[in-house]
């Protein structure tokens, strides 16, 4: 259709240039046949393009020739008229051509210059063009914008009074680059940081760039300058900035190491953290290989599973164990396409809490399944949760009637009189957290009472709800039980104290004693019974011993339920868990008033015979030196009598001499034996050591003149004895001499030996002699008892001597003996 109107344009052109030719034909006449047609080719070629303009040529060419040059020229093929239209032909083609080719031309710059006034108009970016002189030619609206100037006003002013512009931070005043681009001819740019002053003083960040306009001949013509408004980049950028300033503080902050690595796993960053955990100064890293100085790498998990988030590009997590120091580490590694960001996390406290908590569980699910004692789970809303077996051992509840039942409540199975107390118990654990350990009893469901010991932990405050522990304690009330019993029986008073001291049991013996309650006694109660001048004295003793874990023994008055003061001995003693745990003390007390009675009596006794020896030994010394006197006197003149009138007297004269001076020598051994008796018991208390009784046995038997009598004594081993060496030889020598004198028919034989019976060492003096009739064994020992009164001479003192100095020893001496078959005397002394 278009084209059919535009080769309409060409037909219709020629045949109104014909029909104009044809009615003015008088006023034109026939020549320049061609001359209008050309008109018809111009308006086709301009409106209707080439083809119809050369369409219009051919048309007007054969239109023209027929209608005028044929009655011109007439019809020939050669004629003058061929020529003009062949002429008229190549210059209509060539005008149409010359036409067409204008009227592209001319569309296309068209084109072109709306292009670039719509580029201008919706570019982003600020757009001035000068000219050379630099002033403005043009501007765009984002220019007009951003330098408050419309194009009207700026078109003709010098660039600077549009685009002022400074230093951001020096405010120095800037020169606009078009000056430079003016002056070399090249592009040029702003420095950074440059901000423009628009009209309205507001300071705008700009970034920009001239570059110079050149004419077709490269003429410079002007300058074209582009700027943009880099408020929102500078405030991206210098968010940039500050998130990546974050980012960095976070990473140092995190506590976590972090790395990145590239593929070639050398470290591209590490926060200090990492380099702490690998042990080296941070700066050494960057651009180090990781696994450099990791030993065995290949064999790691870090290394395998490192490699897999890079070749399967995921994102990994494990725990690794540092052989090191044995730290344990938990770490992340994600993939990116520059290589691998890597956390690593010291988890050691968490896998040790981790593994304290599984230890912790699983010894309490020992406990829980050793079934030793009763555990289960309460709360306060919904009483017993759930048991171990125990538990419900203890309740006679059987695991299925309690599921069955939904639970049972927590004081279902208190018996009525156990009830308040427990109530109690359960209050104050619900404020402190723990009851600490009571007793009661579970009514089970057989009717029987089972005694148990009992403790709640609240485990959950907010939500009431905790643990309780029961401890079967039938055998140990049983084994109270019996200690009651047995302790009620004692022939003893008997209390016990716990652990603070405090004395909580007595037994039924006490009570009856002190005719008190127990309720009276337990505590301190007790103390009322004690006589108030032995109370402070006991009780100091007692909390000394108690601090101490000591026994102590202690005399005290005791109020009988008489109210008679009773003297009683109390032995206290620590006592003892088997587990070694201190438990307090126990005593036991009896009366001793009785035996006190006694030892004082005794006392008394004793210190009347100390008042009787003491006479006795004054006695002796008086013996000694008074009586020794006038009985020399006596001796002397008796001897001095006889010797000068014996025989110038009668014979009665001579024989009283006789007896006075055979008297006066008997009297002077007495005295001497006495004083001998009175001093054995005298002397140093103890000796200075050890004798030999073989050397004492043998220097007193030397100066004994037995040769004369005819006698010998031998000897078997005798020990050293710690005796004082005149006792031990007056003991010899009174033995000896005893052994001598009550000879029999043969020369006296004398046997000193000595065996060693426990402590002790006994001594033997065997010998030949008459021997002793058994019944007078004990006897012979007393003072002046003499068996032989007539046929042997003696004052009777000599083994009274001998024992007083044995018991001096605490050893004691006897006789075995029989009448002619000699006589073995025996006494004891102490082994050293
Ligand atoms: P005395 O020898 O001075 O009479 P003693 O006290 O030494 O007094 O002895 C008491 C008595 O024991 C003696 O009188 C004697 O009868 C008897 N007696 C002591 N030693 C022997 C002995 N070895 N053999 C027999 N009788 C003895």
């Amino acid at each position: 259709m278009v084209r059919l109107r535009r080769y309409s344009v060409a037909i219709g052109s020629v045949a109104l240039v014909l029909c104009l030719k044809l009615s003015a034909r008088q006023f034109l006449g026939e020549g320049v046949p061609f001359l209008l047609f050309f008109g018809a080719i111009l308006l086709s070629a301009s409106y209707a393009g080439r083809g119809p303009a050369f369409l219009a040529t051919i048309l007007s060419a054969a239109v023209a020739n027929y209608f005028f040059v044929v009655h011109v020229y007439g019809p020939s093929l050669v004629t003058p008229g061929a020529i003009q239209t062949t002429v008229f032909v190549l210059e209509g083609l060539v005008i149409a051509e010359l036409i067409v080719r204008w009227r592209k031309s001319e569309a296309e710059s068209h084109l072109q210059t709306e292009l670039l006034r719509t580029t201008l108009l919706s570019i982003g970016d600020a757009v001035v063009a000068t000219d050379a002189e630099g002033r403005v030619t043009l501007m765009n609206p984002v220019a007009e914008g951003l330098t408050g100037y419309g194009q009207e006003e700026a078109e003709g002013k010098p660039l600077d009074d549009v685009f002022r512009i400074m230093d951001e931070t020096s405010r120095d005043v800037l020169a606009n680059p078009i000056r430079a681009v003016l002056a070399t001819g090249e592009p040029a740019g702003l420095a950074n940081h440059t901000v423009l002053l628009s009209r309205d003083g507001t300071e705008i960040p700009i970034d920009d760039s001239g570059a110079p306009i050149r004419g077709p001949k490269g003429v410079l013509e002007g300058a074209v300058l582009v700027f943009r408004d880099i408020t929102e980049r500078r405030k991206a950028a210098r968010e940039l900035v500050e998130s990546s300033r974050r980012l960095a503080s976070v990473l140092e902050n995190i506590g976590d190491g972090f790395a990145i690595l590239d593929k070639e796993w050398r470290y591209v960053f590490l926060n200090e953290q990492a380099a702490k955990i690998r042990g080296r100064p941070r700066h050494e890293f960057p651009g180090t290989e990781y696994w450099q100085g990791i030993q065995d790498a290949p064999s790691l998990t870090s290394y395998r599973e490192f490699h897999r988030a890079l070749e399967e590009s995921v994102s990994v997590h494990f725990e690794e164990h540092s052989t090191g120091d044995g730290t344990w580490y938990a770490v992340d590694a994600y993939p990116s396409p520059e290589g691998l960001s890597v956390f690593i996390r010291d988890v050691t406290a968490t896998r040790r809490a981790a593994e304290e908590l599984r230890v912790s569980n699983e010894r309490f699910r020992r406990l829980y399944e050793a079934n030793l004692i009763g555990i289960m789970f309460w709360t306060v809303k919904s009483g017993v949760l759930d048991g171990n077996d125990e538990y419900f051992r203890l309740t006679g509840i059987s695991r299925k009637e309690f599921h069955e039942r939904g639970g049972i409540r927590f004081q279902e199975l208190t018996p009525p009189e156990f009830r308040e107390r427990e109530n109690q118990v359960v209050q104050s654990m619900l404020a402190t957290g723990t009851s600490g350990l009571y007793e009661k009893e579970y009514a089970h469901r057989d009717g029987a009472r089972i005694p148990v010991m009992m403790g709640l932990a609240l485990l959950d405050q907010a939500r009431q709800e905790g643990v309780a522990f029961a401890m079967d304690i039938t055998d140990r009330k049983l084994a109270e039980r019996r200690f009651r019993q047995l302790a009620d029986h004692a022939p003893v008073l008997i209390w016990i104290a716990g652990t603070d001291s405090l004395l909580h049991f007595f037994n039924k013996p006490w009570l009856e004693f002190t005719g008190r309650a127990m309720d009276q006694e337990i505590g301190s109660g007790w103390q009322a019974g004690v006589h108030p001048e032995d109370l402070n004295r006991i009780m100091a003793l007692y909390l000394v011993s108690f601090e101490a874990r000591q026994g102590f023994r202690v005399e005290y008055r005791l109020r009988r339920h008489d109210g008679a003061w009773r003297w009683t001995l109390v032995d206290g003693r620590p006592i003892y868990a088997i587990s070694g745990e201190f438990e307090g003390f126990i005593g036991s007390c009896v009366d001793i008033t009785d035996r006190r009675n006694a030892e004082e009596q005794l006392e008394r006794a004793n210190s009347a015979l100390q008042r009787s020896n003491e006479d006795l030994r004054q006695f002796a010394y008086a013996a000694s030196h008074d009586l020794q006197e006038p009985l020399r006197t006596v001796s002397l003149y008796s001897q001095l009598l006889a010797k000068r009138y014996k025989g110038q007297l009668d014979a009665d004269a001579d024989q009283f001499i006789d007896y006075t001076t055979s008297s006066a020598t008997r009297m002077h051994e007495l005295v001497r034996d006495l004083l001998a008796f009175a001093q054995a018991a005298e002397g140093p208390a103890a000796a200075e050591g050890l004798v030999s009784s073989g050397d004492v046995l043998e220097r007193t038997a030397n100066g004994m003149q037995l040769d004369a009598a005819g006698a010998t004594v031998t000897h078997g081993e005798l020990p050293a004895v710690a005796v004082h060496v005149q006792h031990l030889g007056q003991l010899f020598q009174n033995l000896i001499g005893n052994a001598v004198k009550y000879r029999g028919i043969e020369a006296p034989v004398i046997h000193v030996s000595a065996r060693r019976d426990a402590g002790s060492w006994v001594f033997s003096v065997k010998d030949n002699g008459i021997g002793i009739d058994p019944q007078h064994h004990a006897r012979i020992f007393g003072i002046f008892k003499r068996l032989h009164r007539q046929e042997y001479a003696g004052t009777g003192i000599g083994l009274a001597i001998c024992s007083r100095i044995v018991e001096r020893y605490g050893g004691r001496i006897w006789v075995e003996s029989e009448i002619g078959k000699g006589a073995n005397f025996q006494f004891t002394l102490p082994a050293a």
